[in-house]
């Protein structure tokens, strides 16, 4: 579904991702791991057109997005994005935050947005907290409305970066049985995370980048248990 080759950005002259090539098929869920400052956001925001690339490609369902004669909101279409921070708009309800892209970008009329923003809330567990504001919900809460609304425009790929950092360790496991959920019902899932357990758990494929490298990647069992880079083996050393 998705295919990176040679991805390459700098800030500054500084290199952050350097060479990256990256396949997630579909279906598949693909864990990203890696210090801090190790470029998993930097790679999330790449795929999500979010930055210009120095150099390489990113091809989504066969149609390389990263052309720059292509208009990047339309390939956006494809894809649902959760970042670490709650970015719901806090002046409209829950409902309204679900439903603003689908009628406004996408043209479905109110009365259908509006019924599928509820069977949404429903699976995110949250039915009755459609006319809600933001402010009156638990971070768990306004990540699962996140969710929800990502999942709303009917992505292919959905991106998910460090999605439970920000939230109190009460409140991870509803958010992580939620992409739980998601992973098992078939949604293909990259995300950048620091929950060890739950990639183990979770994840099909585990990438380890370092400094802007992707130096090992493969299923968890493997590369959490038994990684063949010592990068990988001092960085699972720190953090498990
Ligand atoms: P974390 O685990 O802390 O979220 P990360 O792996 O997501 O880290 P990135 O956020 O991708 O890391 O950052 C990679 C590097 O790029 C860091 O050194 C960071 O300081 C730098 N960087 C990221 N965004 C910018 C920016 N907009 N301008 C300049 N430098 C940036
Ligand atoms: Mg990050």
């Amino acid at each position: 579904l998705l295919s990176v080759r040679g991805l390459a950005k700098s800030y500054g002259g500084r290199r952050v991702l350097d060479g990256i090539d990256l396949d997630v098929a579909e279906h598949e869920v693909v864990v990203l791991i890696g210090a801090s400052g190790s470029g998993k956001s930097t790679l999330l925001r790449c795929v999500n057109l979010l930055e210009d690339l120095d150099d390489g490609q990113i091809v989504l369902d066969g149609v390389d997005i990263s052309d720059p004669r292509l208009n990047p909101d339309i390939a956006r279409r494809s894809m649902g994005v959760v970042f670490q921070s709650f970015n719901l708009f806090p002046h409209m309800t829950v409902l309204d935050n679900i439903t603003l892209a689908p009628r406004v970008v996408h043209g479905v009329p109110r009365p259908q947005a509006e019924a599928d923003a509820q069977a949404l809330l429903a699976r995110v567990g949250l039915p009755e907290k459609a006319n809600a504001y933001p402010d009156h919900l638990s971070g768990g809460q306004q990540q699962r409305v996140a969710i929800a609304r990502a999942l709303a425009y009917h992505p292919r790929l959905l991106l998910l970066d460090e999605i439970t950092s920000a939230l109190d360790p009460e409140l991870v496991g509803e958010v992580l049985s939620l992409v739980r959920d998601l992973a098992t019902t078939g949604r293909t899932i990259l995300m950048a995370t620091h929950e060890m357990g739950f990639a183990k758990q979770v994840a099909d494929r585990v990438c380890f980048l370092d400094e802007g490298r992707l130096v090992e990647q493969g299923p968890p069992s493997q590369i959490l248990t038994s990684p063949t880079h010592p990068r990988t083996r001092q960085f699972l050393h720190r953090v498990i």
